[in-house]
């Protein structure tokens, strides 16, 4: 509350031009236009493993325009990338390459397992060449069901990817962390 004995010139302009907050807040202001600045413009890695890709690429058509959610961008470079959509089978061959791509990504980064042989091994399960989930070597953010999964599951996804991201801290960030730890080996 405003002194009685203020100057009302000034009290008017104080209740314009000055904003009284707390840290956190503050903080939580910083927080939501982080998160929207990065939900809103998340760019995936341009390339795909299988049968799968085919309906990521659908994704990206007029059709289904993934555009309005911002994420049209696919890039070619990890570099330039922070979201990875794992669409397809992953041989134990290929495994090495995807981690490594994933480490050259820049945090903050995410993880889209897209189909069943990239969450679980799909048909190809307890195969001998075939990883059985790729969460065994990489943070998976969000998982999109399905042999293959439509394009409107893999915007579900990507809806549950943003909501995700809304609900993150910068204070608590996960890409603080120093390196992804992976208890089994990557197939060489
Ligand atoms: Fe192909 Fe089905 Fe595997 Fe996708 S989940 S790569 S559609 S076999």
């Amino acid at each position: 509350e405003w002194s009685t004995n203020i100057d009302p010139v000034l009290q008017k302009e104080l209740e314009r031009y000055v904003l009284v907050t707390t840290w956190d807040e503050l903080l939580g202001m910083v927080d939501t236009v982080y998160n929207w600045g990065r939900r809103s413009s998340l760019w995936p890695l341009g390339f795909g493993l299988a049968c799968c890709a085919i309906e990521m690429i659908c994704t990206a058509s007029s059709r289904f325009d993934i555009a309005r959610f911002g994420a049209e961008v696919f890039r070619g470079s990890p570099r330039q990338a922070d979201l990875m959509i794992v669409s397809g089978t992953v041989t134990k061959t290929m495994m090495p390459m995807i981690a490594r791509l994933y480490d050259q990504m820049p945090e903050p980064k995410y993880v889209m397992s897209m189909g069943a042989c990239a969450s679980g091994g799909g048909p190809f399960k307890e195969g001998y060449n075939v990883v059985s989930g790729i969460d065994k070597y990489l943070p998976v953010d969000v998982y999109v069901p399905g042999c293959p999964p439509t394009p409107q599951a893999l915007l579900n996804g990507l809806i549950m990817l943003q909501k995700k991201i809304d609900g993150e801290k910068i204070r608590h960030a996960p890409w603080y962390r120093a390196e992804v730890e992976r208890d089994i080996p990557i197939p060489v």
